[in-house]
């Protein structure tokens, strides 16, 4: 039997446990994307989807990529495709809304479309980018739970287009020296890592504030850079979770938007983790990883940088440069010259991180320890 129809099987059948698909992407060996040889230089031809925020930060970081180019725009909002459309100088013909772009099939233009539109959109839109042929590149969260994460791979898959998660940190170089460091055993034995991730959150009328659109609150945006980011620091896959849930504000934290989550993850060797995810505190944006020879800490650890941090050896110090700009040129690189990226990106790790979102809620409701795997 495979090992898709295990899982779901596994999970349809559980109870309390939920089942890590997949094996542990960290048995590759050692090759730190950089040090890959370039096989081509083709560019990457992007149609953005949703022109918020994020979007146009990553339309920006893309004018200063090798490999990647913004040549089309997938939005519902007329208006803003004007101005973008002058600004990156994106010919009508590139250009799409919801209802209409399953004809970017027919567009021979463009190779791949950047889902940047809220968490409970991307299932469907990203499924449906696959369908017209194209390669998928999906904001985090990828979806709002593992079953849409799972039938986004399947999708995918069946369509023959990679799937590709937005974990831009994978690419940073500062969080690269410490996993390599990790791996060569500067730090020792792993003993425990901790991960803080949190902002106050301010407009109550946003989507992030909807479930209906983010299918969750703090923990989809937000606490799952701590998830993530404990996977990738230790290098293991947790086995269990506990958590724990304190809502200050019901009001503008409504049933379904969660505020502040504390969470523990139990690994197979024996490393814990233990981590805050909050939309109520401000400064929250830290990493702490802890060996029986050494540690790592950085702050901040996950935002737009320039990431900061020691470890017992010295300054994190690698030079900063726009982190989507790096994903972008790399994510080329993974698409067309089949390189593995050292930490992967692959829809396959999204789904991981959705797995453990899911345990995360279920230990929050029963009050139990959910086991994983
Ligand atoms: P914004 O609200 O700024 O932008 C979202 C865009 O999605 C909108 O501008 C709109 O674009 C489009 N959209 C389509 N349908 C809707 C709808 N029903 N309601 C609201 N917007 C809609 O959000 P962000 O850009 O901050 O976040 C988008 C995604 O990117 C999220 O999944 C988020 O988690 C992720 N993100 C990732 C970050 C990272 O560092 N990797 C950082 C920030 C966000 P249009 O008008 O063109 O249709």
């Amino acid at each position: 039997m495979n090992s898709r129809r295990i899982f779901l099987q596994k999970a349809s059948a559980s109870a309390v446990a939920i089942s890590i698909p997949y094996l542990p992407s960290f048995s590759k060996p050692f090759s730190r994307i950089e040090e890959q040889p370039t096989q081509s230089d083709k560019v990457l031809r992007v149609a953005i989807m949703g022109l918020g925020s994020y979007g146009s930060r990553v339309a920006q970081a893309m004018e200063d990529s090798k490999r990647a180019k913004l040549v089309g725009l997938i939005s519902g909002t007329p208006s803003k495709v004007e101005v973008w459309k002058e600004k990156y100088s994106i010919p009508d013909k590139n250009c799409y809304n919801y209802e209409n772009f399953d004809a970017i099939k027919d567009n021979p233009d463009i190779d791949a479309v950047y889902v940047i539109t809220p968490n409970a959109l991307h299932k469907e839109q990203s499924i449906r980018v696959a369908q017209a042929g194209k390669h998928v590149i999906c904001e985090k969260p990828m979806a709002i739970n593992a079953a849409e994460a799972k039938e986004m791979v399947d999708a995918c898959d069946r369509a023959g287009v990679k799937l590709l998660i937005g974990y831009r940190m994978h690419f940073e170089a500062n969080t690269l020296k410490v996993v390599k460091m990790r791996k060569a055993g500067e730090f020792g034995t792993i003993k425990f890592f901790q991960g803080l991730s949190g902002f106050m959150i301010g407009d109550p009328t946003q989507w992030r504030l909807n479930p209906a659109l983010s299918g969750g609150g703090a923990m989809m945006d937000i606490g799952i850079y701590s998830i993530n980011g404990a996977r990738y620091m230790t290098g293991e896959e947790p086995i269990w979770v506990t958590a724990q849930e304190v809502k200050t504000d019901p009001v503008k934290f409504k049933e379904g938007i969660d505020e502040t989550i504390t969470f523990q993850m139990g690994f197979p060797s024996g490393v814990i983790a233990s981590c805050l995810s909050t939309y109520s505190m401000n400064n929250l944006d830290k990493f702490f990883l802890n060996g029986t020879k050494g540690f790592a800490e950085m702050q901040p650890s996950t935002g737009y940088g320039p990431i900061k941090g020691r470890t017992n050896h010295g300054p994190l110090d690698e030079p900063h440069i726009m982190h989507q700009t790096v994903q972008m040129d790399q994510m080329a690189r993974i698409i067309f010259d089949g390189v593995e990226p050292e930490i992967p990106v692959d829809g396959r790790e999204g789904l991981k991180d959705m797995v453990i979102i899911d345990a995360i809620f279920k230990a929050v409701k029963t009050g139990e320890k959910v086991s994983l795997g």
